[in-house]
């Protein structure tokens, strides 16, 4: 099973209803923040999901709107937090953006925290606790752009029931069994793990691509993928600026979706000038199975035998408090008047 938690959905600027690029990948107790965007820690506090064992950052690039947040980030942390380090993986290009971030932050020794950049190279880069995950290389604008394939091990589940019919006592053998290792119980007989599990789940696959200018060369990295995220910044009426700027159009994303067998297909990176629905229409007459996400939504994709779950859970948004304000009629909000979309 991995979780996602959409943190940050728009596109280049945020808007009332939409931070900039973040999200939460969770795995177990594994915990990944791909991208951060200016505001992201504030929305890690609105989700409820909180710091802790939050020691690992995902860069699918070096554009603004998708690395400013670590900053404030990084501040908070050495502050307040107790964190001592964070590793932070990406491409070169934008590690050196990050770098002079946080030459900012930390000159001075008044925050401390360790940081470890880890410049990414298409293939894998994460195999730990039943995980991996490997870059794949985009092309969006600039060098050094990269998606992400979280990919879960498969696995046999243990049967408890079986083993409670067999006698199988709590405790080492139990282990030594889902390890694949027979056992001999105190009785003298032998239980084979062919006795206890059942048959082999595959993994969950889940892709992850940001900002990219084409989906050509995606295909082959994201191909039969339980669940994939990538960017929806324009509609098809202005496929020209979409080319123009290294974006793509609802449609160009859910046709990816259609001919790479995906099963869900989640939007995000949702430029401010459309309305989910208008994004939404586009890519569903393409490929029916999409949700244009938003800020704070929540996925868990899981797999039984033969069929893939992802599932939208209760948005994890907790209320703002208004403090008694009159809520802000989102014509109140900057309105972004050019049509480019830079970051
Ligand atoms: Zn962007
Ligand atoms: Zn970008």
């Amino acid at each position: 099973m991995i979780e996602v938690a959409f943190l940050g959905t728009s596109a280049s600027a945020p808007s009332v209803d939409r931070g900039l690029s973040a999200a939460m990948v969770m795995h177990e107790d594994q915990r990944f923040l791909v991208d951060c965007g200016e505001g992201t820690q504030r929305q890690i506090l609105r989700s409820g999901l909180g710091f802790k064992r939050l020691d690992t950052v995902l860069l699918t690039h070096g554009h603004l709107d998708h690395i400013l947040g670590l900053g404030g980030l990084v501040s908070t942390f050495a502050r307040w937090e107790a964190a001592t380090h964070l590793t932070i993986f990406g491409g070169g290009w934008a590690l050196e953006r990050v770098r002079d971030l946080m030459n900012v932050v930390l000159r001075g020794g008044e925050v401390q925290l360790r940081i470890n950049y880890q410049e990414l190279q298409p293939g894998l880069f994460w195999h730990r606790r039943g995980l991996t995950i490997t870059a794949f290389p985009v092309m969006h604008r600039g060098p050094g752009c990269f998606g992400f394939l979280f990919e879960e091990e498969s696995r046999r589940p243990f049967l408890a029931e079986q083993a409670d019919g067999l006698g199988v006592p709590a405790g080492p053998e139990r282990r030594l069994l889902v390890q694949g290792q027979p056992v001999t119980l105190p009785d003298g007989r032998r239980v084979d793990p062919e006795q206890v599990l059942g048959p082999l789940i595959p993994g969950v696959k889940l892709a992850w691509v940001g900002d990219a200018a084409q989906t050509e060369s995606l295909h082959e990295h994201v191909l039969g993928a339980d669940a994939l995220v990538i960017e929806s910044t324009y509609l098809d009426v202005e496929a020209d600026m979409a080319v123009r700027f290294g974006h793509l159009t609802a449609s160009q994303a859910a046709t990816l979706a259609y001919q790479a067998g995906i099963k869900k297909l989640l939007l995000t990176h949702i430029s401010r000038r459309y309305s989910s629905k208008q994004i939404l229409a586009e890519a569903a007459t393409i490929f029916p199975n999409t949700v244009v996400v938003r800020d704070l939504d929540h996925f868990r994709v899981t797999r039984a035998i033969g069929e893939t779950r992802v599932e939208a859970l209760p948005e994890l948004v907790l209320p703002c408090p208004t403090n008694g304000e009159t809520p802000r009629p989102a014509s109140a909000g900057i309105e972004l008047l050019e049509k480019r979309e830079l970051g």
